[in-house]
């Protein structure tokens, strides 16, 4: 089963700890700042600690204005 990228639907890798692809991800944060995103989330994963990083970025997200 796989998941969509919650902004353009999109599939993305199920293990990929944000609901957004990379071209929607790197298109609002750029590069850097979206794989900073992405290693910080996995880093949380890791660690069982995930309850509010899904909103860490989409709240971001939103603010910019996709
Ligand atoms: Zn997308």
């Amino acid at each position: 089963m796989s998941k969509k990228c919650i902004y353009c639907k999109k599939d993305i890798h199920e293990e990929r700890v944000l609901d957004v692809c990379d071209v929607c991800g790197v298109g609002v944060w750029g590069h850097k700042m979206f794989s900073t995103i992405i290693k910080k989330m996995e880093d949380a994963r890791d660690k069982d600690d995930l309850v509010s990083t899904n909103t860490i970025g989409i709240k971001d997200f939103d603010k910019k204005k996709f």
